[in-house]
């Protein structure tokens, strides 16, 4: 065990139970093996990303929460069971379908053996973006449901999360977090990823920056 982040961990846990709001976003670290673009073997197995929501589940508690993933495995959703609405996916998932126009659920599919649109015969993928065309209505109810908690913790004890998210989509974990971080000077921002965790200097020390693999990290230490 490493005693650096041994630490670091005790002070996640003092501020989780701190905190009024807690913030958590999960990167490309989390992708599992069961995400559409991962090659067998190059994600991370369900049962380590299993293992580690389950720690995030338990630091949370019964605080007012929010995550927001880039993974579209959907493996959040077996731990955070009947959570759907605080968790916004905006890289798309499996438990919708589409094709360039239609957005469905699979229960809707009549024609399952082809997987064709019922509507317009197209082709059908999965609602994420990869997608030819990826509709990102799929995700826009729950977004709305972030934008309205992020309101909420405006001079608020805010605990930020961010797990293992890197330099690719940055607009919609990484950047945003930055500025919640800069404009609350009540919140602290944990930055886990084992590439790139440094914070911008507007944060004035209410950053920290932890540079190691968020998987490990959480399922190791926390
Ligand atoms: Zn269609």
């Amino acid at each position: 065990m490493n005693s650096d982040l041994q630490k670091t961990a005790e002070d996640i846990k003092k501020a989780s139970e701190d905190a009024d709001f807690i913030l958590v976003g999960f990167g490309r670290e989390w992708y599992s093996d069961e995400t559409p673009e991962i090659t067998a073997g190059d994600g991370i197995s369900r049962e380590e990303a299993v293992r580690g929501y389950e720690k995030i589940r338990a630091l949370i508690g019964d605080k007012k929460h929010y995550i927001i993933t880039l993974a579209y495995d959907d493996v959040i959703y077996d731990v955070f069971n009947g959570e759907d609405e605080k968790i916004v996916a905006p890289c798309g998932t499996k438990r919708l379908l589409q094709c360039k126009s239609h957005l469905m659920t699979p229960d809707e599919v009549k024609d399952t053996a082809n997987m064709v649109c019922p509507v317009c015969g197209e082709k059908l993928a999965y609602n994420n973006i990869l997608a030819e065309g990826y509709m990102e209505e799929g995700y826009l109810d729950e977004f709305e449901k972030y934008k309205k908690f992020l309101q909420t913790t405006v001079n608020k004890k805010l605990l930020i999360l961010e797990f293992g998210v890197d330099m690719k989509y940055p607009s919609v974990i990484r950047f945003p977090f930055d500025k919640l971080c800069v404009y609350n000077y009540k919140s602290s921002f944990y930055r886990i990823n084992d590439s790139f965790p440094q914070h911008v200097s507007e944060t004035y020390g209410r950053g920290i920056s932890v540079k190691t693999d968020s998987v490990d990290f959480v399922n190791n230490y926390l």
